[in-house]
């Protein structure tokens, strides 16, 4: 069993925050690293490797606000040294049940903790059937909201119900952002797929556990398992949730979820 929890040690996880979180760890701005005189680096059509990619690297995502991702995401993930972005929408009830949806000050302080606070729209809206303005607001939105409770300004996107807007990805582009996450169930190659439709696999409740073991196990060196989670539990939306037990479980020596 030690052997295959590698998966999320802490140097592979160190990645997925350069990866994901880019300089917002450092402060200093996005390092274009593809150097054709460094002949350790892979071929990096996009630019965005600080770093070759680990033999074997996990990346958890973490969609909707939802309360749990500060009630119980952080403070676990933290304890095992995992690395995690979070993805902030002010969508479904996020403004009238805070037993459901994080506070502007829990994100803040998820912010603080030096865990990734992600970009996912200003009301969480269908983006392949929005033009680039609507695109723009609902991405601008969040980035004021962010100023106003004194959050970095999120450099990853998350396409709301994984919808990917191929003309808004300039606008991304634009505004400083670094990589978008999609859906598609598959791995990531950052030396070939479009950084702005970085594909994921997604956790819904039923989700049987042999669903994460294959992708867990497309991890090879030059690949990318992302994983796309909601509430863990998701109060409004109890068909994504996942149960914290089962969560938990997933991150211990002894778990089955992922191996
Ligand atoms: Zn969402």
């Amino acid at each position: 069993m030690k052997s295959k929890l590698h998966f999320f040690r802490r140097p592979a996880v160190r990645f997925a925050l350069l990866i994901f979180v880019g300089s917002s760890l450092s402060g200093a701005e996005p390092v274009q690293t593809n150097t054709p005189n460094d002949p350790s680096m892979p071929a990096d059509p996009y630019g965005i490797l600080l770093k070759p990619i680990p033999e074997k690297l996990v990346v958890l995502t973490f969609d909707d606000s939802c309360v749990s991702h500060a009630t119980f995401v952080a403070p676990l993930l933290k304890k095992y040294g995992f690395g995690r972005t979070f993805y902030i929408s002010n969508a479904f009830a996020f403004k009238t049940r805070k037993d459901w949806y994080m506070t502007w000050e829990q994100i803040k302080t998820l912010d603080e903790m030096g865990l990734e606070v992600g970009n996912h729209t200003l009301g969480h809206g269908q983006l392949s059937a929005t033009g680039v303005d609507g695109c723009t607001n609902g991405l601008v939105g969040i980035e004021e909201l962010c100023r106003q409770y004194n959050v970095s300004k999120p450099i990853t996107f998350c396409w709301p119900f994984y919808s990917v807007n191929n003309k808004f990805q300039r606008v991304l582009s634009e505004k400083g952002y670094l990589l978008a996450r999609g859906g598609n169930g598959q791995a990531y190659i950052p030396t070939l797929d479009n950084p702005f439709d970085v594909p994921s696999f997604t956790t819904v409740a039923n989700t049987p556990p042999a669903a994460f073991t294959r992708a867990a196990k497309m991890v090879t060196q030059g690949k990318v398992v992302v994983f796309t989670f909601h509430g863990v539990p998701d109060g409004e939306h109890p068909g994504i949730t996942v149960e914290p037990a089962r969560f938990e479980s997933a991150l211990l020596p002894s778990g089955n979820i992922f191996y």
